[in-house]
């Protein structure tokens, strides 16, 4: 392959991408992030692409990314969407697992091919769980807080023997959502 048709390679797979975070109503910054393109470009291709789709509402977020972690494991449902959406990150390839079974951020990986699998996970996620209770924006805030600020991290439950996600900074009972759930209805039964 050519110089010119890698070059040219990359910004099809740049412009792709582009267009499914705006369609994920990813916010200007996260897009700003993964495919390098200007604001003014990204006012293009969404005034272009999306503003005209009649029946289609997608809204053009700014500001910045939610940041905080409470809202994957502060309930059953929440938590157990979180685990599957971070297990769908590590199969899609978005980071790795080191020996001790902690997120790695992969560092072969380029910004478009990350953002790339990110929304591979995020969309096959969508496909599972008919009520998402997490945008794309969660979804990038997930894969930052297991493999950069480490605020979560994968534990395993000592009854199943799944994984799920885990609170740093909170007691381990080592024991999933739904295994949580189902000791609590049987203690109320
Ligand atoms: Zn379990």
């Amino acid at each position: 392959m050519r110089i010119t048709d890698n070059r040219y390679r990359g910004e099809i797979d740049r412009f792709d991408l582009a267009v499914r975070l705006i369609r994920h109503e990813a916010r200007t910054g996260t897009i700003r992030r993964f495919t390098g393109f200007t604001e003014d470009r990204i006012r293009k291709l969404y005034g272009a692409y999306f503003k005209s789709v009649a029946g289609e509402q997608i809204l053009r977020r700014r500001g910045k990314s939610p940041r905080q972690i409470a809202r994957f494991v502060n309930s059953t449902c929440r938590h157990t969407e979180a685990t599957l959406l971070a297990c769908l990150c590590r199969l899609c390839h978005a980071f790795k697992l080191t020996d001790r079974q902690r997120a790695k951020r992969i560092n072969s990986l380029d910004d478009v091919v990350l953002g790339t699998r990110l929304c591979d996970a995020f969309e096959t996620y969508q496909r599972l769980c008919p009520s998402p209770q997490f945008s794309f924006e969660w979804t990038w805030n997930l894969y930052h807080a297991l493999v950069e600020t480490r605020e979560l991290y994968f534990s395993w439950c000592d009854t199943c023997h799944g994984p799920y996600i885990q609170d740093t900074y909170a007691l381990d009972y080592r024991r999933c959502p739904l295994c949580e759930q189902k000791a609590l209805l049987s203690r109320t039964a």
